[in-house]
């Protein structure tokens, strides 16, 4: 019972330890699907300290897997933790943590890049995106596969406000593994800003990226001219690095935040100026123009028979 005028904290009780989890419930990780999993308790506080104060806020964990993060999540005194996993194997494990924290943690086994968690927390949560960020975080310790596609997810999110951000600027702490097997993790605190840095659409933003890094050890210009019909793409090209006073030569990884707003402002002009040129697809070019040498080639070997 707490003392009068304390507010009481919530510690585990004592458990099996992750490794003892992984022995009994035989969790080995599945290396093809870069499972790695955090063994020391420590560490995974560490982690969890990195999303701030998390004292009665509500939490969704992204692959729990044997659940060392999610430990560390409900010892920091959370009001409810949802996890969201997908291999049957580790709900068991996960179902002793709920049974020794009763009422905090729900399971749900399934794909977090499918998961509605706009769904899962209390309405109430909610707060003007101009306000400070709601009681809801986002933690988890991904592998590269999953968590670059929930990442480019979750900033499409943030631009339209939906998903996870539905309740504000909901704040993420996410580790990114490097490759397989190398236990060192590196651990990122994001909280959306108010205004973004670059006010296009986002699948402008994302084209723009995307195509720039096309060829990420060339030359800026060469990606950049993927954006563009071929017919068109010299004196095109030019404009846009020209009036964005973007330095051609530079590779892409040189670019900053101000490169690409620039870029991106001046690609804008460019499709309002001419409105196919968004829908423009260089794949799409290459591939007819690959069947129409094809369909040439068939005519000339006709007439050679
Ligand atoms: N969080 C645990 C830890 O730090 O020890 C496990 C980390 S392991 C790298 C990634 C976990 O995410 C695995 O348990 C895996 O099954 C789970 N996972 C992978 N893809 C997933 C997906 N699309 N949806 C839900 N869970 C996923």
């Amino acid at each position: 019972m707490a003392a009068p005028g304390k507010l009481s904290t919530f510690r585990l009780p004592p458990l099996p330890t992750i490794r003892e989890i992984i022995k009994l419930f035989r969790l080995q990780a599945v290396k093809q699907l870069s499972q790695n999993f955090l063994l020391d308790l420590r560490l995974t506080d560490k982690i969890v300290r990195k999303a701030g104060d998390l004292t009665n806020a509500y939490v969704y964990e992204v692959g729990p897997g044997p659940g060392g993060i999610t430990r560390s999540i409900l010892n920091a005194n959370v009001a409810k933790l949802l996890v969201v996993e997908k291999d049957t194997r580790f709900i068991p494990g996960l179902q002793m943590l709920s049974d020794a924290a009763p009422g905090k943690l729900r399971i749900v086994h399934g794909d977090v890049l499918t998961f509605k968690i706009e769904k899962a927390f209390p309405a109430n949560l909610k707060r003007p995106w101009e306000d400070e960020p709601p009681s809801v975080h986002i933690i988890g310790n991904l592998p590269f596969s999953v968590s670059t596609p929930l990442i480019i997810k979750w900033l499409e999110n943030i631009s339209c406000r939906n998903g996870p951000f539905t309740y504000g600027r909901t704040q993420m702490t996410l580790t990114f593994q490097k490759e397989v097997a190398e236990v060192d993790v590196g651990v990122v605190h994001f909280t959306p800003l108010r205004q973004p840095k670059i006010e296009q659409p986002f699948k402008l933003v994302e084209k723009v990226v995307q195509n720039t890094f096309q060829f990420r050890r060339k030359r800026c210009y060469r990606g950049l001219g993927m954006l563009f019909p071929e017919a068109q793409r010299v004196e095109s090209t030019g404009r846009l690095l020209r009036l964005a006073d973007v330095d051609p030569t530079l590779r892409p990884s040189q670019l900053s935040l101000s490169h690409f707003k620039s870029l991106c402002d001046v690609y804008r002009m460019m499709c309002d100026e001419d409105p196919h040129l968004f829908a423009y697809n260089f794949r799409e070019e290459l591939k007819q123009s690959k069947s129409n040498t094809q369909e040439d080639e068939d005519e000339d070997d006709e007439e050679t028979h």
